[in-house]
Protein backbone atom coordinates (compact mmCIF):
# COMPACT_ATOMS: atom_id res chain seq x y z
CA UNK A 1 0.00 0.00 0.00
CA UNK A 2 0.76 3.70 -0.42
CA UNK A 3 2.71 5.70 1.94
CA UNK A 4 -0.36 8.59 0.79
CA UNK A 5 -2.88 5.97 1.64
CA UNK A 6 -2.01 5.99 4.97
CA UNK A 7 -4.03 9.18 6.10
CA UNK A 8 -7.15 8.06 5.39
CA UNK A 9 -7.08 4.41 7.54
CA UNK A 10 -8.64 4.12 10.81
CA UNK A 11 -9.31 1.24 13.37
CA UNK A 12 -12.76 -0.06 11.73
CA UNK A 13 -13.75 -1.24 14.98
CA UNK A 14 -13.71 2.48 16.73
CA UNK A 15 -12.99 4.84 14.10
CA UNK A 16 -9.26 6.10 15.93
CA UNK A 17 -6.23 7.11 14.32
CA UNK A 18 -3.69 3.74 13.69
CA UNK A 19 -0.17 3.96 14.25
CA UNK A 20 2.15 2.39 12.00
CA UNK A 21 5.24 -0.04 12.09
CA UNK A 22 6.77 -0.93 8.87
CA UNK A 23 8.88 -4.04 8.41
CA UNK A 24 9.75 -3.57 4.72
CA UNK A 25 9.05 -1.02 2.28
CA UNK A 26 9.86 -0.86 -1.24
CA UNK A 27 10.55 3.09 -2.06
CA UNK A 28 7.12 4.85 -1.00
CA UNK A 29 4.95 1.13 -1.49
CA UNK A 30 4.72 -0.74 2.29
CA UNK A 31 5.27 -4.07 1.84
CA UNK A 32 4.68 -5.62 5.75
CA UNK A 33 3.51 -3.65 8.34
CA UNK A 34 1.90 -3.61 11.21
CA UNK A 35 -1.11 -1.01 12.06
CA UNK A 36 -2.08 -1.08 16.16
CA UNK A 37 -4.87 1.31 17.37
CA UNK A 38 -4.07 3.27 20.66
CA UNK A 39 -7.94 2.79 21.93
CA UNK A 40 -9.12 -0.71 21.47
CA UNK A 41 -4.98 -2.42 21.08
CA UNK A 42 -5.92 -3.98 18.00
CA UNK A 43 -3.48 -4.71 15.49
CA UNK A 44 -3.92 -5.07 11.47
CA UNK A 45 -1.15 -6.30 8.97
CA UNK A 46 -0.06 -5.32 5.96
CA UNK A 47 0.87 -8.63 4.31
CA UNK A 48 2.44 -8.29 0.39
CA UNK A 49 1.20 -4.78 0.66
CA UNK A 50 -2.80 -5.35 1.53
CA UNK A 51 -3.24 -3.78 5.21
CA UNK A 52 -5.72 -6.40 6.55
CA UNK A 53 -8.52 -4.43 8.35
CA UNK A 54 -10.78 -7.60 9.01
CA UNK A 55 -13.12 -7.88 11.88
CA UNK A 56 -12.15 -9.81 14.52
CA UNK A 57 -14.85 -12.96 13.87
CA UNK A 58 -13.11 -13.40 10.36
CA UNK A 59 -9.94 -13.33 11.53
CA UNK A 60 -7.88 -16.67 12.44
CA UNK A 61 -5.29 -16.61 15.14
CA UNK A 62 -3.75 -19.94 13.91
CA UNK A 63 -3.20 -18.17 10.86
CA UNK A 64 -1.23 -15.18 12.27
CA UNK A 65 0.72 -16.28 14.45
CA UNK A 66 3.47 -17.53 12.31
CA UNK A 67 3.42 -14.28 10.45
CA UNK A 68 3.92 -12.25 14.03
CA UNK A 69 6.76 -14.97 14.97
CA UNK A 70 8.51 -13.58 12.20
CA UNK A 71 8.28 -10.17 12.73
CA UNK A 72 9.82 -11.13 16.11
CA UNK A 73 5.82 -10.29 17.78
CA UNK A 74 3.17 -12.48 20.01
CA UNK A 75 -0.37 -12.74 20.35
CA UNK A 76 -2.01 -12.33 23.39
CA UNK A 77 -3.79 -15.69 23.41
CA UNK A 78 -6.24 -15.43 26.36
CA UNK A 79 -7.77 -11.94 24.82
CA UNK A 80 -10.91 -12.80 22.42
CA UNK A 81 -10.01 -9.41 20.30
CA UNK A 82 -6.78 -9.56 18.18
CA UNK A 83 -3.75 -8.26 20.04
CA UNK A 84 -0.29 -8.14 20.59
CA UNK A 85 1.38 -9.54 23.55
CA UNK A 86 3.32 -6.41 25.51
CA UNK A 87 7.20 -6.99 25.43
ZN1 LIG B 1 -9.58 0.36 17.67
Amino acid sequence: MKLSLLEKLCCPQDKNELELKIFKQVEDEIIEGIFTCPDCKRYYPIVYGIPIMTPDEYRQKELETPLLNRWGLQLQEKEERFILLNK
